[in-house]
């Protein structure tokens, strides 16, 4: 099945940054994987000129998600800190659109939508369709997928280009049900037309 891209459609990158990779503060098992497909994506995706966005993270040093404030996290992607910077190898246009989340101290966002202006950006561009991709699989790119969904935008996950913590065994797998069954359609660089 071949999946042709509309001027329609925008790729949305989840939280791929340094403290999310292998070695860093919150780092998601094979994390860095996504990062050369996720390459692909937006290779294709500039070259059609369409819109990108790339959500990050961009905590306060005393974030409510971080253990010493009674939360579940060490702490992860503090607003500035080389932790918090996208992965030195993702390619990133300078055209793309940065989304910044969980910038207060007493809430967090496992959602691009939550508490950001990314909706208005995405109906600004016209999109109504989104290729989502990034970190986690079931923690930010679930929410982020739920709130797409809630929010009347199509949605193609890229399946290679996503990865799980799995704090529990098989998270990953059923953030992936969730999402399918709430209706995004689960896809692959290689079924797009190039
Ligand atoms: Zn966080």
């Amino acid at each position: 099945m071949t999946i042709s891209l509309a001027s329609t459609d925008a790729l949305l990158i989840v939280d791929v940054q340094n403290d999310f990779l292998p070695g860093g503060a919150l780092a998601v098992p094979d994390g860095d994987a996504v990062v050369p497909v996720l390459n692909r994506y937006i290779g294709l995706c500039d070259r059609r000129g369409l819109a990108i966005f790339a959500s990050r993270d961009w905590h306060p040093e005393n974030h409510c998600s971080f253990k010493a404030q009674g939360g579940p996290w060490p702490p992860h992607c503090i607003a500035f800190s080389r932790g918090a910077a996208f992965a030195s190898l993702l390619e990133i246009p300078c055209s793309a659109g940065i989304v910044s989340k969980a910038q207060s101290a007493d809430r967090d966002a496992y959602s691009g939508f939550q508490g950001t202006n990314l909706e208005a950006l995405l109906r600004a561009r016209g999109a109504t369709r989104l290729l989502v991709g990034g970190l986690a699989t079931d923690y930010c790119v679930l929410n982020t997928v739920r709130d797409a969904l809630a929010r009347g935008f199509q949605v193609l996950l890229l399946r290679d280009a996503i990865r799980a913590v799995n704090a529990q065994p098989n998270d990953g797998d059923r953030a992936e049900q969730e999402m399918l069954a709430g209706g995004a359609h689960p896809i692959a660089f290689c079924d797009l037309e190039s």
